[in-house]
């Protein structure tokens, strides 16, 4: 038997079939974030609103980078005292998912990283070395985020107006570790910075 579809909580249009392996949503129609949990749907605060900026990643255009593909399916935007950046889940043929972030010309792609250790906010000061899974990493910046808008759909649950305590770490041959503590927990990635000049994206220019 197919699937039948979910619609959105709060205002009944379809959500993409594609929901049953994301936790999240971006209601195309409404205002809503929406969530899956449980196998069952609801609201969790609003979308907010993205602004329209030129970008090389699209939702739904792919990118390659050296011999990887992805498709961009979903689109965080946060904002630090300065300035904001976008954060784009994107996903691969085999469904597997990484983070993009883009910081004006900083581009980073990041997986999802399972830490060994116990890690307390307060440890995490700038300069900084931290042990993870038997490496040394040292924190390079540490700072709070507020998310402000969404589209898409994403792996976990990202809620407008919230704020992120993030930490980025850089360890062994260039690699990155991104720490975010909320509500108690820590969620990491782990991956490279990569230069812009070598990303692809499908149609670009066209
Ligand atoms: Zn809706």
């Amino acid at each position: 038997m197919g699937f039948d579809g979910m619609n959105c909580p709060n205002c009944g249009a379809d959500l993409p079939e594609t929901l049953t392996r994301a936790k999240m949503v971006a209601c195309r129609y409404c205002e809503s974030a929406v969530v899956l949990e449980d196998d069952a749907l609801r609201t969790a605060g609003e979308k907010g609103v993205m602004a329209e900026e030129p970008s090389l990643f699209v939702l739904g255009r792919e990118i390659r980078y050296r011999r990887e593909s992805w498709l961009p399916v979903g689109q965080a935007r946060f904002s630090y005292g300065t300035g904001w950046w976008d954060e784009f889940w994107a996903v691969d043929g085999g469904g597997e998912g990484v983070w993009i972030s883009v910081d004006e010309g900083e581009i980073a792609v990041e997986r999802p990283y399972e830490i060994d250790v116990t890690l307390s906010p307060w440890q995490l000061k700038r300069g900084e070395n931290v042990s993870l899974n038997g490496e040394t990493f040292t924190v390079t910046e540490a700072d709070t985020a507020t998310c402000m808008a969404l589209r898409g759909e994403f792996p976990e649950a990202l809620h407008v107006g919230q704020a992120y305590r993030y930490w980025h770490l850089s360890g062994p041959m260039g690699r990155l570790v991104t720490l975010e503590f909320s509500e108690g927990e820590f969620a990491a990635s782990e991956g490279v910075w990569v230069d812009p000049y070598l990303i692809r994206s499908e149609n670009a220019g066209a």
